[in-house]
């Protein structure tokens, strides 16, 4: 089975806080995989050590087949969780800008509108409601047409309508055959969209499995996490 992202024992530390713990997690291709945890759990430590970001202090990651680093940035989207952009910058000037730093992209304006960003083209960045924000770092992450998407946090704030409007979006990208890991703390929100589901907390994978295998991902949760119970790993692969 080709993997996107195959990580083994991955410890990454910020001084005397230990953020991975020894986690081991696969993602399949063209999976969306739902990384589910309390805050603190390691889950952006993670998705940040898969896109380069951050260097683990040991273990090994590959992501599509590449160490992670610089060469990675044109194949993987990235929508991280406290992105932001100046409050002056217009939607139409940021996918200009960002479309310059890409040898090769989408055409920005069909993404506009793919988006339902059109009416806000000219709207400073300051301006946008919650729901339009994480659509343009959406469309900012899928701009170079990237074969794996990371999405942290998609929905953390939005309001129910623009919530369900996000998970259609997810929908559409798995029917395009991205690959999506999808970081959240919102098991409503992992069983409705996820094919396999990772649970993680204190900095390891505790379960992970098809979602509809749980039978109740809310249960399994709790029973996982809220506990604080050492229980066996299911299956990090
Ligand atoms: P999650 O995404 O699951 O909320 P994180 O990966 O953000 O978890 O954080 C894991 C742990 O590492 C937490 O204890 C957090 O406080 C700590 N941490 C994360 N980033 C940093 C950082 N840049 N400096 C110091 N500690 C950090």
């Amino acid at each position: 089975m080709e993997l996107a992202i195959e990580a083994t024992d991955l410890v990454k530390r910020y001084g005397a806080t230990v953020a991975l713990d020894g986690l081991t997690l696969s993602v399949r291709r063209g999976e969306v995989l739902g990384l589910l945890g309390p805050n603190g759990a390691g889950k952006s430590t993670f998705v940040e050590c898969a896109v380069g970001l951050r260097t683990p202090d040991a273990g090994t990651i590959r992501t599509l087949g590449m160490q992670p680093g610089r060469e990675l940035c044109t194949r993987v989207g990235v929508q991280l969780q406290h992105a932001t952009l100046p409050d002056r910058l217009r939607v139409g000037e940021a996918l200009e800008l960002f479309a310059a730093l890409y040898p090769r992209t989408a055409d920005p304006r069909a993404l506009l509108a793919r988006w339902g960003l059109e009416r806000v083209r000219e709207q400073p960045f300051g301006k946008l409601s919650g729901g339009e924000r994480q659509r343009l770092f959406l469309a900012l992450a899928l701009l170079h047409e990237p074969e794996l998407v990371v999405l942290d946090e998609l929905t953390t704030g939005l309001d129910p309508e623009a919530r369900r409007s996000a998970w259609a979006l997810v929908r559409a990208l798995r029917s395009e055959g991205l690959t999506v890991v999808l970081v959240t703390h919102d098991v409503a929100e992992a069983e409705a969209l996820c094919d396999r589901v990772a649970i993680i907390n204190r900095g390891q994978v505790l379960a992970c499995a098809p979602t509809d295998e749980f039978g109740g991902l809310e249960t399994a949760y709790f029973s996982f996490v809220g506990e604080g119970e050492a229980w066996p790993v299911l299956s990090a692969r």
